[in-house]
């Protein structure tokens, strides 16, 4: 039993927390809060201990009768691994106390690639980060990417990869980001910083990527062109590789998936908590081949992909486990793949 503390319950936070619960072979020794708020009232409810950064915060969560566990360093302590899930920087801010209890600790896309020794995606490289002591888990559109990738290299030697993004401009809870009313590029200048993301995973590889903000607050869309050098490939290949590789997911729009909409609608009525979908969408029939070209569209649920990542690090830091049966375990324990 490898005990594991989720430092920051956000967004991320909250799904690795119950991911990380729901493993048989881990114990969710607590959750790491600031702000005292309902969703800390729901945390205690479940009966997750709660533990705050300073005796400030346990005041304050005290004055809401929210009980506090302790401190954060109370739980890196009792802790065999910390998963930091902190907003972008504060996570990097935390390695110090890492380090200084002797604590390995997972952390974050929004992290610098340099918080970790290696850059986590659990089909590409979990036997990299085995025995290692600080992982960072690839953002949302990177480990999309990467899943796919990693799938079309090995199925039918993809060589390069073109990919315009249509990001989500925010999480529904978010409600001072926008846009509302624009599509804004973000950035203007290309590639954007996905392709030198995915490279922290599968290095060397040769991928340009675009990215624009659109006012959606629901799942990612990304434009795919690839390429093998020199032969011709087929449709049914490009499928084959897919179908045949873990947390892709591939979809139809003849049985009504045709938006972002859709997906997350899937999620909710296949009974997925919070309507997540943990794999990377590809519309199967928007593939398409010509020559040595292979295009598609593909969706990423920012909020939950990196959900099973999170979990089969655990195992890559703190255990013996190999690759294949842990992922395996985390795909069981989290209903994946999706039966439809
Ligand atoms: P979030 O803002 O929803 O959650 C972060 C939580 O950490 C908040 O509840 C905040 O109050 C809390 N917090 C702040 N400082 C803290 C501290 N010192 N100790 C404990 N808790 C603290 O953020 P998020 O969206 O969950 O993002 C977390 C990380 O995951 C970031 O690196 C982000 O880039 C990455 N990520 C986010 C998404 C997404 O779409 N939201 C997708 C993939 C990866």
């Amino acid at each position: 039993m490898r005990r594991v503390f989720v430092n920051g319950y956000g967004v991320i936070g909250r799904r690795v927390a119950d991911a990380i619960a729901r493993q048989t072979d881990m114990e969710l020794i607590g959750i790491g809060k600031t702000k005292a708020d309902y969703k800390a009232r729901l945390a205690a409810v479940k009966g997750y201990r709660i533990y705050v950064p300073s005796e400030k915060e346990a005041q304050a969560f005290s004055s809401l009768g929210i009980e506090v566990a302790g401190l954060t360093a109370d739980a890196v302590r009792a802790s065999d691994v910390t998963i930091d899930a902190t907003p972008d920087g504060v996570g990097a801010k935390n390695l110090s106390l890492y380090r200084e209890l002797g604590k390995p600790a997972i952390f974050q896309g929004g992290e610098e690639a340099d918080v970790g020794e290696v850059s986590f995606v659990a089909e590409c490289n979990y036997d990299q980060a085995r025995g290692r002591r600080y992982v960072r888990v690839v953002s949302c559109n990177t480990t999309g990417l990467c899943r796919v990738i990693n799938a079309l290299v090995k199925g039918i030697g993809l060589g390069s990869a073109r990919v315009v993004i249509a990001r989500r401009a925010a999480d529904p809870e978010e409600v001072s980001k926008g846009p509302i009313n624009a599509i804004v590029l973000d950035p203007v200048e290309v590639p954007s910083h996905h392709a030198d993301d995915v490279r922290t995973v599968i290095k060397g590889f040769d991928i340009v990527t675009m990215a624009m903000k659109v006012p959606n607050t629901q799942v990612h869309i990304h434009s795919f062109i690839g390429r093998v050098s020199g032969q011709s490939i087929t449709r049914d290949q490009v499928i084959e590789a897919l179908a045949s590789s873990r947390r892709i997911l591939l979809l139809e729009s003849k049985v009504g998936f045709k938006s972002t909409a859709s997906l997350i609608e899937l999620a909710r009525e296949a009974g997925r908590p919070r309507g997540d979908l943990y794999e990377v969408v590809v519309w199967r029939d928007s593939i398409s081949v010509s020559g040595n070209e292979v295009m598609f569209f593909m969706g990423v649920h920012q909020e939950a992909i990196v959900v099973p990542e999170n979990v089969d690090a655990v195992r890559a830091l703190v255990t013996d486990v190999p690759y294949r049966e842990s992922a395996s375990r985390t795909d069981a324990s989290l209903g994946i793949p999706l039966k439809l």
